[in-house]
């Protein structure tokens, strides 16, 4: 087959990326510092994932639980304190779905996070959990969404990018193990598609666990929740064609990343001049 292109798709391929790229441009991941490209305008996505938020509240039954609340607002409190100057516009709304047995949470564009219940059951403390919605917030900071759509119009001709910034559902980052799309039901497509590649999750992992150490979490609860959910995949048969493994990259190779970055996690941790309280979960 020849490598060859024509130049005709060529150069419509670079006006596309040229006209967007004034709108829009490159910026700079926080903590990696690595430079992604983004074309899709951050008020649109932003709209998008508000309406998508509602409607998966309007969907989902909302905890009744005072205790799991407080925790996950204890949380979100300390973590949307530590990334505010890395998504200095986001307006953090932490919400808790009553849903045994569902291990898993999501974040939107805009800062809406999303927690179920089963999740809050499955961790054994405060940093476990931190461990995930760190994680999550990650994505947002990164904005993993809008590279991964940039990356989808950068291949398809301007009238078809500028519909997909107009009509792209908003990705929301939802992770941590398989029924996502029955707990949040049919019309919450974009959870169910909401996988980032590679890439994306070892640096939400990096970036996760730098944030979870300035908030004052124990970056170690992170590798000791992988290792329990691992544990847990593997006691009900092994990973599901659309659960979190097929979502996330293996345990070993976050553990192995998660390792090399922990040294400097934890001289952020321990640098920490707050004492921060640590609740266990009962
Ligand atoms: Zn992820």
């Amino acid at each position: 087959m020849s490598s060859r292109l024509s130049f005709a798709p060529v150069a419509a391929l670079c006006a596309a990326a040229f006209l967007l790229l004034t709108s829009t441009g490159c910026q700079e991941v926080p903590v990696t510092g690595r430079s992604a490209v983004s074309l899709v305008d951050d008020k649109d996505i932003t709209e998008k994932a508000l309406v998508e938020f509602e409607q998966i509240k309007s969907m989902q039954r909302l905890s009744r639980n005072p205790a799991q609340m407080r925790i996950v607002h204890q949380i979100g409190s300390r973590l949307s304190r530590t990334v505010f100057w890395d998504v200095p516009h986001a307006e953090w709304e932490f919400v808790v779905f009553e849903a045994p047995g569902v291990l898993n949470a999501f974040a939107m564009p805009g800062g809406k996070v999303g927690v179920f219940s089963g999740l809050i059951d499955f961790c054994e403390n405060e940093d476990q959990l931190a461990s995930v919605l760190a994680h999550e917030i990650a994505h947002v900071a990164a904005r993993h969404t809008h590279e991964k759509y940039s990356q989808g119009m950068l291949l398809k001709p301007l009238g078809t990018a500028a519909s997909i910034g107009v009509g792209m559902s908003t990705g929301s980052t939802g992770i941590y193990l398989p029924s996502v799309g029955s707990a949040v039901g049919s019309g919450a497509t974009s959870l169910t598609q909401s996988a980032f590649d590679r890439g994306k999750e070892l640096e939400a992992d990096h970036i996760g666990l730098i944030y979870m150490a300035k908030a004052g979490y124990d970056p170690r609860e992170s590798l000791r929740l992988l290792q329990r959910m691992e544990e847990h995949i593997a006691s009900q048969g092994g990973p599901t064609s659309n659960g979190w493994f097929a979502n996330h990259p293996g345990f070993p190779e976050r553990q192995i990343q998660i390792n090399e970055r922990m040294p400097e996690a934890m001289a952020i941790y321990e640098k920490g001049e707050t004492q921060q309280t640590h609740t266990v979960i009962e």
